[in-house]
């Protein structure tokens, strides 16, 4: 299994000098299995650019959206397998109790927001609502579990035979909770995230922004590694980075983090374009920052 990063950024696109090493794109990533089948997990700004990372002969993908923010789908409408007509696209999203995927996912892809609309993609276009089983898409065995984040979320649990990564981009573990964490049966994203050997979650905040934004849907690093150590996670990768938080900081934050929590496991901070590969013949991720 490859997993690449597109779009690390959390909220808004950040381009600028200041975050070109973590870079400035919004959610995206990419699961390649051994076999061939493509994942990309969520449509953030990073989508766009990320077709260059498909072999010629790919005919299929799958977008796995974790929800419905803005940062995780504005990227749709420049994704070009969308507009090719030899291509097979499934879009994946959480049920609403209200509205239907495609009703709300046209909401942004039509005018006024965006020229084109759903229907008029010349690619065969299938969206799905996330099953509440496990299910399979090519090698893959992916599971999709509710997480605690404003608006119905979901963090994906991806296995291929004994290799298996967790994607949590967005996610508020310790909300609601005196002291974290709890145990694990009543933790937020337990399940998603137990044993796997690749975790990427939510590390928006500090301790001290946290403060003044709780429940706001986001983590801060010394949670994120809480939560991993408590899943039992071989590797974190932080994803999700604040648009105030230039690469300096970034540095500072992950290092001081690392220091703090003294993690038995490699932490590291997502840099676009890095790609980390898992599985019995794979290279260990290079560790960036840290362990
Ligand atoms: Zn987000
Ligand atoms: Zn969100």
């Amino acid at each position: 299994m490859q997993v690449k990063m597109w779009g690390t950024r959390g909220s808004i696109a950040t381009p600028g000098p200041e975050t070109a090493r973590y870079g400035g794109n919004t959610s995206c990533v990419q699961v390649t299995g051994r076999e061939g089948t493509v994942l990309v997990l969520d449509a953030g700004s990073g989508i766009r650019r990320m077709p260059a990372g498909l072999a010629p002969n790919v005919k299929r993908v799958d977008v796995l959206l974790t929800h419905l923010h803005m940062d995780h789908i504005l990227g749709l409408g420049f994704f070009g397998p969308l507009y090719n007509p030899g291509m097979e696209v499934h879009i994946w999203g959480p049920a609403s109790t209200t509205l239907d995927l495609r009703t709300r996912l046209n909401r942004y892809l039509s005018p006024p927001l965006f020229p084109v609309h759903l229907r008029d993609l010349p690619c065969k276009l299938a969206l799905h609502d996330v099953p509440r089983a496990d299910f399979d898409i090519g090698e893959f065995h992916i599971s999709a579990t509710t997480v605690c984040h404003p608006g119905p979320t979901v963090g994906y649990r991806i296995a291929s035979g004994p290799t298996v990564m967790a994607y949590m981009p967005d996610h508020e573990p310790a909300l609601g909770v005196t002291s974290f964490p709890m145990r694990k049966e009543w933790t937020s994203g337990f399940p998603v995230a137990r044993g796997v050997d690749l975790l990427l979650h939510d590390t928006q905040y500090t301790d001290s922004e946290y403060a003044d934004r709780v429940g706001w849907g986001h983590s801060t690093f010394q949670q994120s590694i809480r939560f991993a150590d408590l899943c039992g996670a071989k590797r974190l990768v932080a994803v999700h980075h604040d648009p105030t938080h230039s690469d300096t900081d970034l540095d500072e934050m992950i290092s001081l983090a690392i220091a703090a929590a003294q993690p038995k496991f490699p932490v590291v901070g997502a840099q676009e374009g890095v790609v980390f590969n898992l599985g019995p013949d794979a290279n260990p991720p290079r560790p960036l920052i840290g362990p």
